[in-house]
Order: structure tokens, then C-alpha cells, then sequence
């Protein structure tokens, strides 16, 4: 789209990271291209998105991971983490179970990958609020422990999926430049 011709001054990668159907591609195809499904098919085998961004005057293409079907725990390769300097930790609100997974996929996470990264904690799925099934306590506790960024979103109503993707860019910035 508007790459064309563009000079790019950084690309940063940022991998998604979380269990299976907690919204990692919806998430991706929000933010990439405000678009979003139901069906969670649609975005099987996409590797990467772009989407290129100013931040302080300067020219930056995101370079976004997604899973694509590798979520079983170390499944994802190191491969997947090379160059990442950032990391977004995706779990579901309405799903107990994949919060608790998040302190495995960080230890995944720090196993493989600079130890620089900026990592964020993202409870996915906001609009389903009445099916809550962690409260943002123990998110936000989770978070300071593991100095974590931390956001609630909802890739179906694009709640705080530009301002966390902003967020984690405008972080690396800062660290790298
Ligand atoms: P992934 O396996 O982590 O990549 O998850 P997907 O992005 O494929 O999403 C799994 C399912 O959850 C799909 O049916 C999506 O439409 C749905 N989903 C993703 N994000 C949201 C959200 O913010 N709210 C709701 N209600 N559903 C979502
Ligand atoms: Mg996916």
C-alpha cells in the first residue's frame, strides 16, 4: 500500500506469541489492515504483515509475526524469535487457561530471544466482558512482576489495538534509537 516509494528509516520486528484462539491474527489483520473475521481460517499460513508508521519524524516499518497454527508449546522455533525486538503476549479474557499459560510462553519467550525485547501483555477479546474470566488485577499484577506493557483489546471492536501496537513501537523506539 503506502510503501511505495517511502524511505524507511527502521523495521522492527514484533512477534505474537499465546495459545491458540485467543486472537493473534484477528489482532494482526486489525491493526495491518482494520479488518477483521469471525472465522478464524481466514488468516491460516499468513507469516508476516507490515505497516508502515512515523513515529518522532521518523519513517518505521512494523514488521508483525503471527503464529499461524504453531501454538503448541515449543512448536514455535527460534526461527520465529530471530531479530525480534519486540514481543506481544496475547491472551484470551473470556479463557482462565491462557492467561495462565502466559508465564510459559514468556519463559519460551526469554529462552530465544534478545534480552533487550520489549514485551506486552495483551488480554484480548474486551467486547465479551460479561464472560470475563480474568480480572485485570491479576493481568496488571502479572505485568509489574514481569515488567510487561500491559493493554485489554478487542480486535472485533478495535478497542486499544492501534494504541497497543503504538504503545510497543514508540517503547522500541525509545530503547533503539
Ligand atoms: P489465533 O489462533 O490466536 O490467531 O486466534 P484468531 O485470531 O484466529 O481468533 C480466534 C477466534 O476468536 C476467531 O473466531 C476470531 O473471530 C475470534 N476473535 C478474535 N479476536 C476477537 C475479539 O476481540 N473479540 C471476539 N469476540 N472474538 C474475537
Ligand atoms: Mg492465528
Amino acid at each position: 500500500g503506502g510503501d511505495f516509494n517511502q524511505k524507511i528509516d527502521y523495521v522492527f520486528k514484533v512477534v505474537l506469541i499465546g495459545d491458540s484462539a485467543v486472537g493473534k491474527s484477528q489482532l494482526l489483520a486489525r491493526f495491518s489492515r482494520n479488518q477483521f473475521s469471525l472465522d478464524s481460517k481466514a488468516t491460516i499460513g499468513v507469516e508476516f504483515q507490515t505497516k508502515t508508521l512515523v513515529i518522532d519524524n521518523k519513517t518505521v516499518k512494523a514488521q508483525i509475526w503471527d503464529t499461524a497454527g504453531q501454538e503448541r508449546y515449543r512448536a514455535v522455533t527460534s526461527a520465529y524469535y530471530r531479530g525480534a525486538v519486540g514481543a506481544m503476549l496475547v491472551y484470551n479474557m473470556t479463557k482462565r487457561q491462557s492467561f495462565d499459560n502466559m508465564a510459559r510462553w514468556l519463559e519460551e519467550l526469554r529462552g530465544h530471544a534478545d534480552k533487550n525485547i520489549v514485551v506486552m501483555l495483551i488480554g484480548n477479546k474486551c467486547d465479551l466482558g460479561n464472560l470475563r474470566a480474568v480480572p485485570t488485577e491479576d493481568a496488571q499484577e502479572f505485568a509489574q512482576r514481569e515488567s510487561l506493557f500491559f493493554m485489554e483489546t478487542s480486535a472485533l471492536e478495535s478497542t486499544n489495538v492501534e494504541t497497543s501496537f503504538l504503545t510497543i513501537l514508540t517503547e522500541i523506539y525509545r530503547i533503539m534509537c
